[in-house]
This record gives structure tokens, sequence and C-alpha cells, in this order.
């Protein structure tokens, strides 16, 4: 009955006209098409009474649909017991007769009745029992086809869903394809084998350069642009589709792109359309641009093997360790270190194991807190190779956080057994070297590029008593005197041009040092610093002046010298006065010898002076004494003198002899002199009057403009 859903609706005409047939038909005051749920009957149609329904407990109905296949009649209800006292009897609308015909389903269940009913006692002839049966078939009948037709709109609004429900599914496909079509970053292509037609979003076009809306770009055939050596990898694969081995075929593999380069592209596509021999005759299929990822993935490869080979080269390990899954991973070089075959996986807990046991705990530690807290660390220890071999190793670590938490640890791993061997060798050699250098009686220093002292030894701060501690790392500017610096610069600056020089220079007056730089130059040439090395030679500098005060030879030119000459020109004028004999003096002065010395340096004035000397020996006897008085100051002795004309002949001898070119070392050069002579006139005349008298006509010689001899 709720199926038909037909309670409490509104009046319709085909249950009204059947009322209305039943009363007329059975005479009778009021017909009812009542219908019985679990409270009530509801009358689907009335006619002559005004109730719509009636509580099922005192309904003539419930008891009529007790019995589906039969009428039931009630003639008479005062003399039946069962409706004696029903309340629809007893007060309204007192019914005395009763006859209802059960509506019965195609499933024998009896729905209500259509029945007729009167206040007074009443009996129904046959024909009019026939029609009211009838009836209730009738209105059967009407319900059995408002089921129908409900059921036929309840299948229509399911098919009218359902065929929404596909609209809209359609229409949702058909915008994430366009969507896909459109944005997607794939390119989407169908292919129709024997024509060879090619029909292919925007994307598939763009993805290698060419127009889309370029008919001839449509025209292309694409397998041509597949890279050549990746031709037999994506047949081998389509050919594994097609025996049916694979629901699809992918590959990937590099395009030509329009402007020549190789796009890298993931490939997927399936053959839908396949021809009697299993030919394909329709591919469809996808590009997906993954040049990026290839490219990364190539990188990342490349920039792992460079690693290896890096650290191969460079003797230095790597390693990584991944908290989350407690994986360990080495590079080849710390498998070399460990001496462990490559095919070992290796762990943390047995990598610990390889340091000397008096070294574990600091690597634990280090770990740990790296794990925790991600603090690096930097660590050489001892280790013991898994063959036993003791190295010194170090190693290295550091953690890679994410979000506050450590989740990588990786670091470096070397073995540095040589190094900590050659550093302790360096560290002895220094020790020996520092024991050497402090016991040497000389100043030793180590002066760096930019003048600033890098080493000083013990001597130095036993002899100046300043302290080696303070003075490194200051500049010799502020450590000297302004004296000493200004004498020992142009040696400093030599030296950082990278000259070795040797020179003496002196301090306070009276102390002389002799110092030895020796410029630091690396094997390119680059000057880093110089070493010096500065002996006190005062006490040898006033033995020497001693030497020279009792030395009566010129040292370099081997000729008397100034103490010789003196006692030699006594000795004569004591012999002129006994013997009656003039003695004359010649005092000669190089010309410009300053410019001589200018020019060809002081080794050339030596060599000069050297030359100059022997010439005016060979002009005279050997009796007669040949001086240098000082500098370019020469003086000749002549006794024995034949006449003042032998003099002047002597003279211009002299002047000649040095016309011809000196030859020394740096070339060939002109040199004159003057000559002032002068002649004892009587016995007192002393050396010093004669000295004068021959500086006096020097000094004249010169003024007459050199190169020129003038007798006093
Ligand atoms: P003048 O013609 O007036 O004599 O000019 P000059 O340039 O020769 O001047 P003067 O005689 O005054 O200069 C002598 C120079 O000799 C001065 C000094 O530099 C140089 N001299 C002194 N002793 C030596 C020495 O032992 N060796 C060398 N090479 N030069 C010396
Ligand atoms: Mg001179």
């Amino acid at each position: 009955m709720h199926d038909l859903r037909v309670l409490d609706t509104l009046p319709e005409q085909a249950f009204d006209d059947i009322v209305q047939l039943a009363s007329q038909i059975c005479g009778t005051p009021v017909g009812l098409v009542s219908l019985v749920d679990e409270q009530r009957q509801w009358f689907k149609a009335r006619v002559g009474l005004a109730a719509t329904h009636t509580p099922r407990d005192v309904a003539f109905c419930a008891h009529a649909i007790n019995t589906p296949d039969a009428l039931m009649i009630v003639a008479d209800t005062a003399h039946d017991p069962r409706f004696r006292a029903n309340p629809l009897v007893t007060g309204d609308p007192k019914i005395r007769f009763y006859a209802g015909a059960p509506i019965v389903t195609a499933g024998g269940q009896a729905l209500g009745t259509v029945c007729v009913i009167d206040t007074v006692p009443r009996e129904l002839d046959a024909a009019q029992l026939g029609a009211l049966q009838a009836l209730a078939r009738q209105t059967s009948a009407l319900f059995e086809l408002r089921r129908r037709t409900l059921a036929l709109e309840d299948q229509a609004r399911e098919m009218a869903r359902l065929s929404q429900a596909a609209t809209d599914e359609r229409r949702r496909s058909a915008e994430m394809l366009d969507l896909v079509l459109r944005s997607g970053d794939m390119g989407m292509w169908d292919l129709d084998v024997p024509t060879g037609r090619f029909t292919a979003n925007d994307r598939e076009f763009e993805m290698f350069g060419h127009d889309p809306a370029d008919p001839a770009a449509r025209a292309l055939d694409w397998r041509t642009l597949v890279h050549p050596d990746d031709r037999a990898p994506l047949q081998a694969a389509m050919l594994r589709h097609l025996a049916g081995e694979t629901p699809a075929y992918t590959s990937e593999h590099r395009m030509r792109h329009r402007s020549g380069h190789w796009v890298w592209v993931r490939h997927h596509a399936i053959v839908v359309a396949r021809g009697a021999s299993g030919s394909p005759l329709r591919i469809v299929g996808t590009h997906t641009d993954v040049s990026a990822r290839v490219d990364g993935r190539q990188a990342l490869e490349h920039a792992r093997s460079l690693l290896q080979r890096m650290g191969t080269i460079a003797k230095v390990g790597g390693w990584e360790l991944e908290l989350a899954t407690g994986h360990l991973s080495w590079t080849d070089e710390v498998y070399r270190i460990h001496e462990v075959d490559r095919s070992i996986e290796p762990a943390l807990l047995s990598a610990i194991d390889f340091y000397a046991p008096e070294a574990r705990p600091l690597i634990q530690a280090a770990v740990e807190a790296g794990m925790s807290h991600g603090t690096a660390w930097d660590l050489e220890l001892p280790f013991i190779t898994a063959k036993g071999r003791r190295l010194v190793v170090r190693a290295q670590g550091g953690a890679v956080l994410e979000h506050g938490k450590v989740v990588r640890l990786f670091g470096a791993f070397q073995d540095v057994t040589e190094r900590k061997a050659v550093e302790q060798a360096a560290v002895d050699s220094q020790r020996r070297l520092s024991l050497i250098t402090d016991n040497l009686p000389a100043m030793v220093a180590y002066v760096d590029r930019d003048q600033r002292y890098r080493f000083l030894n013990a001597h130095i701060e036993r002899k100046f008593g300043i302290s080696v501690a303070a003075t490194l790392g200051r500049t010799m500017r502020e450590t000297r005197s302004a004296e000493t610096y200004a004498q020992i610069e142009p040696y400093v600056a030599a030296a950082l041009r990278g000259e070795e020089s040797s020179f003496s220079y002196t301090e306070a007056g009276d102390t002389h040092y002799q110092s030895n730089y020796v410029p630091d130059v690396d094997a390119d040439g680059r000057v880093n610093g110089f070493l010096a090395m500065t002996f006190d030679v005062s006490e040898l500098h006033r033995t020497q002046r001693q030497l020279e005060l009792l030395a009566r030879v010129d040292t370099l030119t081997g000729l008397p010298n100034r103490r010789q000459f003196d006692e030699g020109i006594d000795a004569a004028l004591h012999r002129a006065r006994r013997l009656r004999q003039p003695v004359a003096l010649m005092f000669l002065d190089i010309d410009h010898f300053k410019a001589i010395n200018d020019t060809h340096g002081h080794a050339g004035g030596d060599a000069v002076l050297c030359e100059f000397g022997r010439r005016l020996k060979a002009c005279v006897r050997n009796t007669d004494m040949v001086a240098r008085l000082a500098g370019d100051e020469f003086v000749v002795l002549l006794e024995n003198l034949a006449g003042a004309s032998e003099l002047e002949r002597l003279a211009e001898k002299v002047v000649a002899s040095i016309r011809p070119p000196f030859r020394i070392e740096s070339g060939e050069l002109a040199v004159t002199t003057s000559i002032g002579v002068a002649i004892t006139t009587d016995a007192a005349t002393s050396a010093s009057t004669l000295l004068l008298h021959a500086d006096e006509a020097l000094y004249r010689a010169k003024k007459q403009g050199r190169n020129c001899f003038v007798i006093a």
C-alpha cells in the first residue's frame, strides 16, 4: 500500500465513479473505497459519508480483508455479536447493514474494500453482489495500473537521473581532457598508421619547436625525429607491446627539436587498432618533456662519479649516514683506507670499531653530538685497518638539518699518516734548527714580504736585551732606529726583489755590522721574504784600523802610502842637505776622477787608480819614490836631478804617458792628470814647505784647464 503512495491523496474521478456506482447498484446511501493500514481505514473515495477515516479496531473493512477471496455481508448489525457494540453501530453513522468486497492485488493481498453501508437492515441479490465484486476487481485493476505507472515513473526518473549523471560525467571528462590537452605539459597524439595521418594537441608541436598551425609541421613523420641511437630500443618496446607482453609501451628517448638540439621525452603509447596480421593500424600516445629530469639525473650521476674520482685523486673519502634508515654509505676511498672489500655494507657500529681503542670514545661522542645537536667535528685519530695497519685518519663530519631536526650526517675521511709523520719530522728539525741558530754568534732573522720579522734567534735576545716574542710580527722600520733603517733600506728592497747582498753598516758611531741577505724565492719565482744573517764586526773594524795605521803600503795600488812617503821625504831632504843636491816633488791629481767613479763605478775607479800608479812608476827611475797619498792624489819624489830642464821634460813625459786610453773591464776611457811641481831652493826647505809649494802649483794647473803641469 505504501508502494502505491495512495494514502491521503486527493479524490480522483475513477474512484469516485466506483463508489457512485456501488451505492446506486446496491441502493445504499453510503458507498466507499477503503484502504486499511496499521492504525486506520482511510477512504480513497466516499459517497454519503462525511468522515475521511476511522480507527482500524472499529473498522468493518478490517474484518472484510481477513477473507480476501470472499465478500463480507452483515445484514443487520443489531443481530451480529461482532458489531453490536461497535461505536459506528451504536453511534453515528449508526450502521445496520454492511457489504464489502476486498480489493485484492495480483499477489493475493487485500488492501481494503469497495463497500456499501446503510442505516437499515438489508439484503443484496446475486447481481448486486456480483457487481460489488466486479467494482472491487476494477478498483484493484486501477491500483495495479497506478502501481505500474508509479514504477514506470520511477524508472523514467532513474533513467533521467542516470542519463544526467552520464551527461555530467561526459562533460567533466571532456572538460578534463580539454584541460589536459590545452594546459598540460603533455603532448598527445593519434597516428593512423596506414595513411600516416597524425593528429596532436598544440603542446605536441610546441615541444619540438613547431608551429601547430603550420601544415608542414602536421605533415611531418614524427618517427624520423627520434634520435638514431634510440630507434632500436623504441622499436623493441613497441614489438613487445604488439606481442601482447605489455599493456602499453613506454620509452625514454631523444627527439630532435626544430632548432637542432635533442629533447628527452617520455613516450607512452598504446596500439588501439590492429590489422588482421596484428600490425598496428592506429596508435595513440603521449610525450612528456623530461629533459630537465634527465639532465638533472645525468648531472647528479656526473657529480657522483666526479666526487668518486676526485676523492680517489685527492685521497679524500666521503661518507653519509641516513638517520631514518640507519643506512651508511662510503665512497671508494673510504673502502680503500679501511682496506675493506667494496662488496661489504658498512655499518655505523663496526665503522667505529676501526678506530684504535683509545680513540673510540672520542669518535663515538662526536657522532652522538652530531646526531643530537648537529654539531660538526674534525678529529685526527689513530686507526687500525682491516689488515691491521696502524694509521692516523682525519675524520670530519657535519649534519644536515630539516625543520630543525638532524636527518643526515656526512663527512670526509682521510688517511693523514704520512702528513703526520712529516709534521713530526718538521717539528723535530725545527727544534734542531733553533738549537743551532740560537747558539750561533750571529743574529739570524727571517723577514717576510711586508718586512715583518717572522723569526729571530735567541742570540738577538741576548745581545740586545729585546724580547723576541715582542718583536716577532713587527716591521723592520718600526723596530730599527731611523739611522739604521736608512742604511739597510736599499738592501732590504734588493732582497725583496730577489737579489742577494752582503753589506756593512754602522750603528751609534762605533758599532759595525756585516749583514748577508738571502732572498727566499719559491718555485714560482715569487719572493716570500729573506733570511738576514748579521755579525757584529766592530772588533774586527778596530783591529783593521790599527793595522792600517801600522801599514806603510797602499793596499789598492801596492805603492808606498802617506806614512812611507813622510818617512821617504824626510830621508831625501836629509840626503839632499848632505850632498847639496836639489829634491823635487811632483804632486798629481787625476782630472775629474769623480766622473770616472760615477760612470764606471767604484771598482772601475780603482782600476784606473792602479793603472795610473803603474804608468807613473814606468816614467821614473827605480830610486824615485811614487806614492799614493789619498784618493786620486799621487806624489813622485825625485832626487839626483840634472837640472830644471830635466824636471820639465819629465813632467811632460808623465802627462804624455797618461794620455793613451785606459783599458779597464767596463771599456776604454781617457784619463788626464794635472801636476804641480816644486823643487827645493835651499837646504832649509822643509817637507811641509815643499809639499805646500807643489800643492799650490797643482792648484794653478787645475785652474789653467787641467791636463797640464805647473812648476812652482
Ligand atoms: P778634479 O779634476 O778637480 O780633481 O775633479 P775630481 O773629480 O777628480 O775631484 P777630486 O780630485 O776632489 O776627487 C777625488 C775623488 O776620488 C773623490 C772620491 O770619491 C774618489 N776616491 C777617493 N779614494 C778613492 C778610492 O780609493 N777609489 C776610488 N775609486 N775612488 C776614490
Ligand atoms: Mg782629482
